[in-house]
């Protein structure tokens, strides 16, 4: 029986969500979903006629927040990751050798700590297919310097559970930073430049330690809210709109892209939040826009229809964000924010009013 599989990215993270599935039983797991594209995920999978039965973390994240809680929520999908991890909220702790069934296919769950003390690599049953995390990349590996890390372990990690499965099987990690999509354990076998066959575990845990890499901009936001497995500290429930296509940030901002705002504009209100001289600026603005400056918008709310869904736009998209907030606490409850503001619609190849170039 053959598996459904959808290789998904988060553009913010490069993170990859991989969804596998069974048609036949109408079953699917999500493999690391990240929060601000939950929508999407739940929107694929109902398009697909499957549905969600386990989201699966590789690892506790520090770069996204998982999608997880608001897959639960959204999905009444289950949450699985590894014991070791030290997460709370989830529904099942993994072990290896675990399973985690779909349909009539399962994966395997293995440990392969390194990058984290808790990291999994989650292997098909067919053995045509693994996920890896971040434990091995293209080419690459995770990085050990925070979170419990190890170089030692994780070498130990990929030769024993990853370049002992088959040379054919896929290998598909977490992120790549350059577009490459997949490799296998043949090809990382032989190019892989920290692990490849004759480079030993202390050439590897010297290479490893001389990495000199930033501090993730993500961490401090991410691993505590990936430890409540993605549940936003002072929510227990969603907010969901479903009026367009939208995104929704960790932050509880929903947001839309300009090509979807165009198809939904005879639908919403705009109001364009920005100052008198950029709203006859070189941007121009969106025909049917309502001009209402960031400053004036509490002020002049009762303007604004309660029942019609709002979009805020500005030029970037930053102080739109904080309109979404004023009108959210006003209660106004369809409020998104168009995302990348009046410089994306027109990026975007998108009229406006007035634009010049
Ligand atoms: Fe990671």
């Amino acid at each position: 029986m053959s598996v459904v599989f959808r290789q998904l990215l988060d553009p913010t993270s490069s993170t990859y969500t991989y969804l596998l599935g069974d048609a036949q039983a109408g079953e699917a797991v999500l493999i690391d979903p990240v929060f601000d594209q939950a929508l999407r995920d739940a929107a694929l999978l109902e398009e697909l006629g499957l549905r969600l039965k386990w989201t699966i973390d590789t690892h506790v994240h520090a770069d996204h927040v998982t999608g997880a809680w608001l897959l639960k929520h959204r999905t009444g999908s289950r949450i699985a990751l590894s014991a070791a991890s030290g997460a709370e909220g989830a529904d099942r702790l993994l072990a290896a050798g675990d399973r985690v069934a779909f349909g009539a296919r399962h994966l395997e769950a293995r440990a392969t700590p390194g990058h984290t003390n808790g990291c999994l690599t989650l292997v098909l049953d067919d053995r045509s297919m693994a996920f890896t995390g971040d434990c091995l990349l293209i080419r690459g590996t995770g990085r050990t310097d925070f979170q419990h890390g190890d170089p030692h372990a994780m070498y130990r990690s990929v030769h024993s559970q990853i370049f002992s499965l088959p040379p054919g099987c896929l290998l598909y990690p977490a992120h790549d930073y350059r577009g490459l999509t997949a490799t296998s354990v043949a090809e990382e076998r032989r190019f892989n430049p920290r692990l490849a066959e004759g480079i030993g575990e202390d050439d590897f845990a010297g290479y490893m330690n001389h990495l000199g890499l930033p501090h993730p901009k993500q961490l401090d936001v991410a691993v505590p809210a990936n430890l409540r497995c993605g549940r936003p500290e002072d929510r227990d429930e969603p907010a969901v709109q479903t009026w367009a296509p939208l995104t929704l940030s960790f932050a509880g901002i929903h947001e839309v892209q300009p090509a979807a705002l165009e198809e939904h504009v005879a639908r919403v209100q705009i109001v364009d939040v920005r100052e008198a001289n950029e709203w006859t600026g070189p941007l121009g603005h969106i025909d049917g826009a309502r001009f209402m400056p960031l400053g004036e918008l509490a002020g002049r709310a009762a303007e604004l229809d309660r029942e019609r869904p709002i979009v805020a736009v500005c030029r970037s998209g930053a102080r739109s964000a904080q309109a979404v907030v004023i009108l959210q606490r006003l209660g106004f409850g369809k409020v998104a924010n168009l995302a990348g503001g009046m410089i994306r619609w027109r990026a975007s190849g998108l009229d406006a009013v007035g634009a010049r170039e």
